[in-house]
C-alpha cells in the first residue's frame, strides 16, 4: 500500500535533482555537444533535430521516409529529399528531369529563392531560414507533413 507514496517521493526528488541538472546540461551543451554528437545522432533526426530516446535506426528511417517535416518526396520521381534542396534536385538531379519542359526549368531557375511547396520567398536563404520557414509555428502552409499542426488551429466547421 505504501509503494505509490514512496515512488511519488522518489519522483519528486528525482525532478528536484534533475531540473538543475538539465539547466547545467544546457549551459554546458555548447561544450558538450561536439563530443555528444557522436552519441546523439542515433536518437535525433539530423534534419529537424527532433530528439527521441526511443528512436532506433529503423524508426529514424521511417521518420525520414514518412514524417520528418524537413523532408518531402519529389512529386516527379518520388525520391525523398530535403525541402530546401528540392529546387536543386528538380533542376539538376531528378531522374525525371528529361521530361520537364524548358519553360518549367527556366521558371524553376528564376524561383530558386522560393519554397518549392508554397512558393513563398525564403529569407535568408540559409539552413536557418529554411528551418524557420518549415518548422516555425504551423509550418509551411503547403507542407503535407505538418498539415496536422494547421488542422489544430483551423476553426471548427
Ligand atoms: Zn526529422
Ligand atoms: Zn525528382
Ligand atoms: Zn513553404
Amino acid at each position: 500500500m505504501a509503494a505509490p507514496i514512496v515512488s511519488a517521493r522518489i519522483g519528486g526528488v528525482f525532478i528536484f535533482l534533475f531540473c538543475p541538472f538539465l539547466f547545467f546540461l544546457e549551459g554546458l551543451s555548447t561544450y558538450l555537444l561536439p563530443p555528444l554528437a557522436f552519441v546523439l545522432p542515433l536518437f535525433a533526426s539530423q534534419f529537424c533535430a527532433r530528439y527521441d530516446p526511443n528512436f532506433t535506426e529503423d524508426m529514424l528511417d521511417m521518420h525520414y521516409w514518412k514524417e520528418c517535416p524537413m523532408l518531402t518526396s519529389c512529386k516527379f520521381c518520388g525520391q525523398v529529399v530535403e525541402i530546401m534542396t528540392l529546387n536543386v534536385h528538380m533542376l539538376e538531379e531528378c531522374e525525371k528531369r528529361s521530361k520537364f519542359g524548358k519553360g518549367f526549368l527556366t521558371d524553376l531557375d528564376a524561383n530558386m529563392d522560393k519554397c518549392p511547396l508554397c512558393q513563398v520567398v525564403v529569407a535568408p536563404l540559409t539552413e536557418t531560414g529554411w528551418k524557420e520557414h518549415v518548422l516555425k509555428a504551423k509550418g509551411c502552409d503547403k507542407n503535407p507533413r505538418t498539415a496536422h499542426l494547421r488542422k489544430q488551429f483551423a476553426p471548427a466547421k
